[in-house]
């Protein structure tokens, strides 16, 4: 099958990280507070000294988090608690009508939109707001809890270039189950086998868990957006210094994703970008 007809697929897939993307805190410090943990002196004095000790990052906090939630006679660190927290965890301004105004966009182009998050944080929260609905997966760091509900072990952990994987499974458009299979082959997939080409994926982050996101995105010729606080300007995220030429933004954008914000103006104009690259191929197509 030559280039020119290629099969098009009408999706646009808009990949999101969570803290400090959809909320403006980092939710293990939301989750250490809701607890009453002091944040740095958790970090300083249980979690670093694992580290140093060549432990892993990830299972560092949630070993750390694990033992404070078996030495507590009440107050424990459950999956209720979890879910809990996600229900009233703020959200960034804006975050909660940003689907609708997305989707009207595409209304009368016969372009789907899918929304996805891969978060290096405890996943079990972000699927307990009130915008999980909206989103097709949901992927991130995850415990496993005993049988009383409490937390005893992580059984999937979201490291930096553990998150690009999943961006090969939303190309892929693999099911649950079959979740394991996938080789990193994405080069080698026929046309009939690709989901969503990653030319036409949007991944929007904040720091330095997306950057192999960017540089994959990037690599494909998909389309990268990174976030900063709303508080800072763009000249102040701490990430510019640290961004290769191959990890480039298509935009640095403020966390607000209220109509008409810089934010959304972003979005709805990569969304434009990529439907008219997909009319175009058609079209080709079409001849
Ligand atoms: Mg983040």
């Amino acid at each position: 099958m030559s280039k020119a007809t290629k099969l098009v697929s009408n999706r646009i897939a808009i990949v999101f990280d969570f803290d400090e993307t959809l909320i403006p805190d980092d939710s293990f410090e939301v989750l250490l507070r809701d607890f009453q943990i002091d944040v740095d002196s958790f970090k300083s004095d249980r979690i670093k000294p694992l580290v140093a000790d060549g432990w892993d990052n990830y299972l560092a906090r949630t070993y750390c988090l694990t033992q404070e939630s078996q030495q507590r006679k009440t107050n424990k660190i459950t999956k209720t608690r979890l879910a809990e927290l996600g229900q009233k965890i703020e959200l960034c301004d804006g975050v909660t009508t940003m689907f609708n105004l997305l989707n009207q966009r595409v209304e009368d182009k016969e372009i789907e939109l899918e929304f996805y998050l891969i978060s290096g944080g405890f996943v079990d929260i972000a699927r307990n707001t009130s915008i999980a609905k909206h989103f097709k997966r949901m992927w991130g760091s995850e415990f496993n809890y005993n049988e009383q509900g409490e937390i005893d072990f992580l059984k999937k952990q979201m490291t930096h270039t553990e998150k690009t994987r999943y961006l090969y499974y939303i190309s892929k458009g693999i099911e649950k189950e079959n979740e394991k299979d996938l080789v990193y082959n994405y080069q080698d997939f026929s046309d009939e086998q690709i989901h969503i080409p990653l030319d036409q994926v949007i991944y929007v982050g904040d720091g330095t868990s997306d950057i192999p996101c960017f540089t994959v995105i990037n690599q494909y010729g998909g389309i990268s957006i990174g976030v900063y606080r709303e508080d800072r300007t763009a000249d102040e995220w701490e990430h510019s210094q640290e961004i290769s030429p191959s990890q480039k933004l298509s935009n640095l954008a403020p966390a607000n994703y209220q109509e008409n914000s810089q934010m959304m103006r972003s979005l709805l104009l990569a969304i434009d970008s990529i439907s008219s690259r997909i009319a175009l191929r058609k079209l080709t197509n079409d001849q």
